[in-house]
């Protein structure tokens, strides 16, 4: 993200990519205007939420009008960097990894997985996706100073060691799939996303808080 946007609030920014999603789709459809309930019951955030965020980007609605879809398109375009190409990288190739490749995720945004890099000799040299699996040991090597996210893939017990590897290469943003807790530097940022601990918690929700 720009530097003169950096006083959006964490939460906030968060939120910016599940609005930009559902702006694209409106703007297709070939909506001009959204109102913040509509908003809301599109992005399951309440709409207070909603006016609050869209506050920090100028963006102020007006009262029986809503908000204008192409003026926030442009807006989340430029935050969120979406006229650049973000090159990412990713790291394990297994299950999950072959996903990722698979689906890769320049269909739906301008992120795309560039390189992949996995330590088995049967996965190294193939591509997958069109995205070529490397050695790890060569990740310093190739890896282009301009990457500074990577997607980690790996076993649990990996995660660690590969993520100070990372580091070392320059990574700034670690998409943890894993379920270990990493220790990074300060300038590091993991963002961390355990599926498993994630389904779990939707069958307590649905168990013993039934909407
Ligand atoms: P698979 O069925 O291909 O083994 P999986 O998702 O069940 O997939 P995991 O054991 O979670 O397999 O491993 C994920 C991927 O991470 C595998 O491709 C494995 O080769 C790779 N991997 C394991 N250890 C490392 C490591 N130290 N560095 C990089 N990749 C690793």
């Amino acid at each position: 993200m720009k530097s003169e946007q950096t006083k959006i609030p964490q939460a906030t920014a968060k939120r910016l990519p599940l609005y930009y999603r559902f702006l694209e789709n409106l703007q297709a459809s070939g909506k001009q205007r959204v109102s913040s309930t509509e908003l809301s019951e599109a992005v399951k955030v309440d709409s207070a939420t909603i006016r609050r965020d869209f506050s920090y980007f100028g963006a102020l609605g007006k009262k029986g009008y809503g908000y204008n879809v192409n003026y926030l398109l442009s807006f989340f375009r430029k935050t969120l960097d979406q006229d650049e190409l973000t090159k990412v990288i990713l790291v394990g190739v297994g299950n999950l990894g072959t996903a990722f490749l698979n689906y890769n995720f320049s269909k739906n945004n301008n992120t795309e997985i560039v390189m992949a890099f996995d330590v088995d000799q049967e996965k190294v040299g193939k591509d997958i996706g069109g995205v070529t699996i490397y050695h790890l040991e060569q990740l310093t090597e190739l890896i282009d100073p301009e990457v500074t996210v990577a997607i980690l893939t790996v076993p649990a017990l990996a995660a660690q060691k590969i993520a100070d590897q990372l580091v070392q290469s320059g990574i700034k943003g670690i998409l943890n799939f894993t379920p270990a807790r990493l220790d990074v530097p300060e300038e590091v940022r993991v963002h961390h996303i355990d599926l498993s601990v994630e389904l779990q918690a939707l069958v307590y929700f649905l168990k013993h808080y039934p909407v």
